[in-house]
């Protein structure tokens, strides 16, 4: 995938070359660039249709013998790396291990097989065609956002499989990167995530390609690992020479090639701050996250995708206080059954192990689409203001089987931990009332079925993310057992700003006073009918806007797992005294803008306090 336009590098008057490419994994390495070819892939025969299928069979069957005895060596060099990078490569090798079993994808191939194909011709089309499928869906709509994210690394998936057999069928070598010195810069045309989980990253100090973007596997698992790295750095390849020096920051992008001694010299600066940072961070995951003045404040995390979770073990979240459900429709054949849904919700909540985790119902419809969903002609009903039709508990009540199916499966995984149950989009008391009516009626029908599950059952609780809600958060209190404030949406329908349109976006703004005077009843409301509340729009991960959500009266955040440090230390470092004056001047101001001033001020003077 090719993501910045091609410009040839120019050398500055210093004689350093400097390159911008997609920055995927964080943190600063200076060394010398060793770059690893790919041995070329073999030219493939796909007109030729007079083989014997017998033979090519018995040489594909050999072909995934070999590639799966690859896996499984690649599997027990797991235990080498880092936690996280053994539970997103591990992942993903169980991915391929999958396709090379009785799959669509062999299917496929031995059809192909069947019609005289060469067994590698055989492979490149059928995976090229299953990727073709992932990335545009015949008869449907190619897929957006997340979905196209998601399709993209499916396509990729089957693309890199094709790859290894076909690489297994023909004898060509893969890489290694054995043979690179210690410390040395890695460079290469691509890197797939096969090659990405032949890194150790012990020895390897950064990773720059010419190709690739900031989603895929590949960059996934090079967070996961911990090595900084920059993708899509159009032109680095032309630049290497033998012992080229580099320094790579992989938290803005940059890779500048020959450095100048000054630009070496602040990059060994800059590696000794990212250590320092690292290790401080790394000390605050033990400390609690408490005021200076001693309230305790809770700081969990958000959950998109499974692949998070190793990244929330180590962030010191306490518990998951958002897991968004959708990715469990999100690239599946069809809806996800009660057991397949157990299937996922039971290990997230083994392995938070005894920390709460909050399961919220699929928030499907406004700029939230689902391929299966759609395919059932739910959710995309070509509204003309989608972000105000039927989405969230809405679309729910519409198509109850949804509901009932997830209700049950999230009922019968609590038995594995804390778990709390809730509801997007609430807008009215109707609504939390017939989603409770179904839930204890799913609670009663499993009992009697003699299902464990928890008694009593767990919390079922709303979003705040409209301001009907907001101001109706006490009447709503009375049935809801907890308050989630979602500042994502509630900002957009505070302000009437889309929050996905980029002609909006300067209106869109969730410090604004009007959406913070909303917060503020909602946890008043909370305070009086005795109902935890917690905030878990992205708001939440900003460790300037943390201290003003306290005085305005939430004690509890959930966000992206990789704010938690911060967040925690915009924490310590304020007394409640602070916090409530930030919130009293933040309400009476008259604009987002004059709020943000304020934010900027009181941070930079709390600096200023802990350096002097
Ligand atoms: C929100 O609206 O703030 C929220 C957390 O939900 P989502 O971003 O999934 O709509
Ligand atoms: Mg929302």
């Amino acid at each position: 995938m090719k993501t910045t336009e091609r410009r040839p590098a120019a050398p500055a008057r210093n004689g350093e070359v400097r390159l911008t490419g997609q920055p995927v994994s964080p943190g600063v390495a200076i060394g010398h660039g060793c770059v690893a070819h790919d041995p070329p892939p073999p030219p493939v025969d796909t007109a030729r249709r007079d083989c014997n299928p017998e033979q090519e069979r018995t040489r594909l069957h050999e072909a995934i013998t070999r590639s799966t005895a690859q896996l499984r060596r690649l599997h027990e060099r797991l235990a080498l790396l880092p936690e996280d990078g053994q539970v997103e490569i591990g992942s993903l090798l169980d991915v391929y291990r999958r396709m090379l079993g009785p799959s669509r994808l062999r299917r496929g191939i031995e059809n192909r097989l069947a019609q005289g194909m060469l067994a590698e011709a055989a492979v490149l089309q059928e995976t090229e065609a299953l990727a073709a499928f992932m990335l545009t869906p015949p008869g449907r709509p190619a897929p957006e956002g997340e979905d196209a994210v998601a399709a993209r690394r499916r396509a990729g998936e089957f693309r890199e499989i094709g790859r290894r057999l076909i690489r297994n069928l023909s004898g060509t070598p893969y890489r290694s990167f054995s043979a690179l010195p210690n410390g040395a810069i890695l460079v290469a045309e691509q890197l797939r995530p096969a090659d990405a989980a032949l890194i150790d990253p012990s020895r390897i100090a950064a990773v720059v390609t010419e190709e690739g973007g900031s989603t895929g596997h590949t960059a996934i698992l090079l967070r996961a690992l911990g090595i900084p790295a920059v993708l899509a750095a159009h032109g680095v390849l032309a630049q290497m020479g033998r012992r080229t020096r580099l320094v790579v920051d992989g938290m803005t992008g940059r890779v500048t090639i020959r450095p100048a001694t000054r630009t070496a010299a602040a990059a060994r600066v800059a590696v000794a701050a990212y250590a320092r940072e690292r290790q401080m961070l790394g000390r605050l995951r033990r400390l609690p996250a408490r005021l200076s003045s001693g309230e305790v404040v809770t700081l969990q995390a958000n959950l998109e995708i499974p692949a998070e979770l190793p990244m929330i073990a180590q962030s010191g979240a306490a518990g998951i206080g958002l897991l968004r459900s959708e990715f469990l429709f999100m690239n599946a054949a069809g809806v996800p059954d009660e057991d397949q849904q157990e299937a996922v919700y039971r290990p997230l909540i083994e392995a938070m192990a005894g920390d709460p985790v909050t399961i919220r119902v699929v928030d499907w419809g406004s700029e939230k689409n689902s391929d299966v969903l759609a395919r059932m002609g739910i959710g995309d009903g070509g509204e003309v203001n989608p972000a105000l039709g039927i989405r969230g508990i809405r679309l729910l009540l519409q198509h109850r089987g949804l509901l009932e199916t997830q209700f049950a499966a999230i009922l019968r995984a609590a038995m594995a931990g804390p778990v709390r149950v809730l509801l997007p989009m609430v807008s009215s008391m109707g609504e939390m009332r017939a989603a409770r009516e179904i839930y204890a009626r799913i609670g009663r029908r499993l009992r009697r079925r003699g299902v464990d599950i928890p008694d009593p059952l767990p919390p079922l609780g709303i979003m705040i993310e409209t301001p009907a809600a907001a101001l109706m958060a006490d009447v709503l209190a009375q049935d809801a057992e907890f308050l989630a404030i979602g500042t994502n949406d509630l900002t957009m329908y505070a302000l009437a700003a889309d929050r996905a349109a980029r002609d909006v976006a300067g209106l869109y703004d969730p410090l604004h006073p009007a959406v913070l005077r909303l917060v503020r009843m909602a946890a008043d409301a909370g305070l009086r009918q005795r109902r935890p509340v917690s905030l878990c729009g992205e708001m939440a991960s900003d460790p300037r806007c943390v201290p003003l959500l306290v005085g305005l009266g939430v004690r509890s955040f959930s966000m992206h797992a990789s704010a938690v440090p911060r967040v925690k230390q915009a924490i310590r470092a304020v007394g409640m005294d602070d916090c409530r004056r930030m919130a009293h001047r933040a309400l009476e101001a008259a604009d987002g803008q004059e709020v943000s001033a304020m934010l900027t001020a009181c941070a930079d003077s709390l600096r200023q306090d802990g350096d002097g």
